[in-house]
């Protein structure tokens, strides 16, 4: 799957990958975890390195995990987007519908059995992924909260969280990931 990404031709993000030196950013971490973080698509920095969440907001996802004493190699990690929209804009729904089926199948290999969902827009994908009552919600109100979802194999939790990089010049944001982040200790 990881060739198929890379050689996705089809996308309209690959050109401007292919012009601006940039890697796909595919995932990474355990596929055997138990937990698996999904934000919305790279930054500038990840598209350089080819590496989900290694900039500001990454750093601020580092500490968030490690208060819960997890390390990055604990958990699978990717985006809804695999390749870099210019400008940080948002992925259109055409992007989301070209790429989608590669997180789709993420999930189905990973199996977590929860699913933390970083920003509004990865929040939007994965509950309407799984139809949940709640899709229609505002992340303001939905994060925080162990949303329940079924799956091909079994039952999971969805965790939605505000996006980390809102956290970086917030402090009150910042002090709700960290708040929100201990709802994952029943599955560590
Ligand atoms: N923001 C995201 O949503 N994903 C990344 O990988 C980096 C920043």
């Amino acid at each position: 799957m990881k060739e198929a990404v890379r050689d996705f031709k089809e996308s309209p993000l690959y050109a401007y990958r292919l012009k601006n030196n940039y890697k796909v950013v595919f995932g990474e971490g355990d596929v055997n975890a138990p937990v698996m973080l999904i934000g919305e698509a790279p930054g500038k920095n990840e598209a350089q390195a080819g590496r989900p969440f290694v900039g500001a907001a990454g750093r601020v996802l580092n500490n968030l995990l490690e208060s819960v004493g997890l390390n990055r190699s604990d958990i699978y990690i990717t985006n809804v987007v695999k390749d870099r929209p210019p400008q940080n804009r948002d992925p259109n729904p055409e992007e989301v519908a070209l790429y989608s089926p590669f997180l789709e199948q993420q999930i189905e290999i990973v199996q977590p059995r929860v699913i933390v969902t970083l920003g509004r827009f990865a929040m939007d994908f994965i509950l309407t992924y799984f139809n949940l009552p709640e899709k229609r919600e505002k992340i303001g109100a939905l994060h925080g909260k162990l949303l329940e979802a079924e799956t091909d194999y079994g039952k999971i939790s969805i965790l939605p969280m505000y996006h980390p990089a809102a956290g970086f010049y917030n402090d009150e944001v910042k002090a709700t990931l960290q708040e929100d982040i201990q709802a994952l200790k029943p599955f560590l």
